[in-house]
């Protein structure tokens, strides 16, 4: 059963969004200030966070804030002014989604279940705390605990550099890296080395995983800057 952590001070919405979250075979917890919220968000295991801006002591912009710094639970930020759900945005705090009060109580429940679902479906988390730290995208299944990868259920033999820079990249989809960072952060050098290694092995990986390695359909070649993973 997943577990929601909701930071809010209204007694009233707080009850509410408990009632329905509840309904729907969900373990509620409530805080009504955003110290004790991000105490218990950072201390227990909460699958997901709803996090009202406007709080007594530390405000959820913070609280959103410090949360993301250690654990990349999804946060759903609710707030009463609009114009603050843009700044939440502009700031880039790393929430989740928004939504602006007053909102119904289903859509609540239904994003809170579209958010779990995608995140169990990005890191493997979820129902099972003992399970593998897994990393599925489309085809492609990278199995972080066992250090296997499968592509559509077939495992396919990576060493350590293929298999670090390949869920280096998945782990970061649609996030341009150049060849200098990607070698900086897979061989951890900052100067000695080639960067032509990255490409050597990026043209391995690509033989294992893609189809057609002439139009890949995971990891795709920037021209003039580097690679991306697609999603
Ligand atoms: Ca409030």
């Amino acid at each position: 059963m997943s577990k929601i952590l909701i930071v809010e001070d209204e007694d009233a919405i707080a009850d509410l969004e408990r009632d329905y979250l509840e309904l729907s075979d969900f373990q509620v917890e409530v805080c009504d200030n955003g110290d004790d919220g991000l105490a218990r968000a950072l201390e227990e295991d909460v699958d997901l966070v709803v996090l009202d801006l406007m709080l007594p002591g530390t405000d959820g912009f913070e609280v959103c804030r410090k949360i993301r710094e250690k654990k990349d639970i999804p946060i759903l930020m609710v707030s009463a002014k609009k114009d603050d759900i843009d700044k939440i945005r502009g700031l880039g705090l790393g929430a989740d989604d928004y939504m602006t009060k007053p909102f119904s109580p289903s859509e609540l429940v239904a994003r809170v279940m579209a958010h779990l679902a995608r995140y169990d479906r990005l890191v493997g988390a979820g129902v099972s705390k003992v399970q593998n730290d897994v990393v599925e995208i489309r085809g492609i299944r990278i199995d972080k605990t066992a250090r296997r990868v499968f592509i559509d259920g077939v495992e396919k033999a990576f060493t350590t550099k293929e298999f670090d820079l390949l869920t280096y990249l998945a782990e970061n989809p649609n996030r341009v890296f150049t060849k200098d960072e990607l070698f900086r952060e897979i061989w951890g050098m900052e100067s000695i080395g080639d960067i032509a290694t990255v490409t050597v092995h990026i043209k391995k990986i690509r033989e294992k995983i893609e189809d057609d390695t002439a139009n890949p359909k995971y990891i795709e070649t920037i021209w003039g800057v580097g690679y991306r993973f697609k999603i």
